[in-house]
């Protein structure tokens, strides 16, 4: 697909604080979010915390107070990090902090960071963070699921990608967010597809997809779409 002439105005700007910023570079240029960044439809910022390090050693964590393995990244770096970063543009920022203890990521919680334009993501690594850097800061804490990765950069790609898709124009097709699993409050999944060779392995395609009737095809497709099984079910 061709790039759009750019648009001038982003619908979004994201502001990202970490402390490997490379880890972002594939993310950003590929794709469909390559292609959304180059038209500037959204607009991301990478930082690197070792900007707002503690002394010229470039420090950024300690050991934590009380023994324990690991480190922390401690919370000067962290607070002037956001507020330097929330100063570089007049628009108010929402700030989000990436852990595993936070509210569970999901597509209404994407719809809903669409709406405030501007969003700070802080990735932690180590251990985490002081917890003054939290109380402080007062973010909002999210986690994309209940595991634990060793930073916040995957975390963060992931809340990106998903608020990133849903701005208009991002995706080649219009409709394609539109019908997507999650697109409603119901928590359907999407209906199976199919696409060529017609037959594959003695396994056909439901007739129905090769009738030409569209009104029917979309009932089934309806008629297909489930609730998503939850961990207690499977
Ligand atoms: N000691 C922490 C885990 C630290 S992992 C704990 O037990 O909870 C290092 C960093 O990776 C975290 O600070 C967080 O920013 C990020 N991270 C790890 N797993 C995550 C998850 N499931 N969701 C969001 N962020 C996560």
């Amino acid at each position: 697909m061709t790039d759009l002439p750019p648009t001038g105005s982003p619908q979004i700007r994201f502001d990202v604080l970490t402390l490997f910023p490379g880890l972002f570079d594939g993310f950003l240029t590929e794709s469909i979010l390559g292609r959304a960044i180059r038209n500037q439809l959204v607009d991301v910022r990478l930082w690197d915390l070792r900007q707002w390090a503690v002394n010229k050693f470039g420090q950024v964590d300690d050991r934590p107070f009380g023994g324990g393995p690991g480190m922390l990244l401690m919370a000067p770096p962290v607070v002037d990090g956001v507020e330097a970063i929330s100063n570089d543009d007049p628009a108010p920022a929402h700030v989000v902090l990436m852990s595993p203890g936070g509210r569970t990521f999901d597509q209404a919680k994407a719809r809903e960071l669409l709406q405030k334009r501007r969003l700070i993501l802080i990735c932690g690594r180590y251990e985490g963070f002081d917890q003054r850097a939290i109380d402080i800061l007062k973010p909002e804490l999210l986690s994309i699921g209940d595991f634990v990765v060793s930073g916040g950069e995957v975390p963060a790609m992931v809340v990106m990608d998903a608020v990133m898709r849903l701005v208009p124009g991002v995706l080649g097709d219009e409709s394609s967010a539109v019908d997507e699993s999650f697109h409603d409050d119901r928590g359907l999944v999407e209906y199976p597809h199919y696409t060529r060779p017609r037959e594959y392995r003695g396994l056909g395609v439901p007739e129905i997809l090769l009738s030409g009737d569209h009104a029917r095809i979309a009932k089934w497709r309806e008629s297909q779409r489930r609730i998503k099984e939850s961990k207690e079910q499977s």
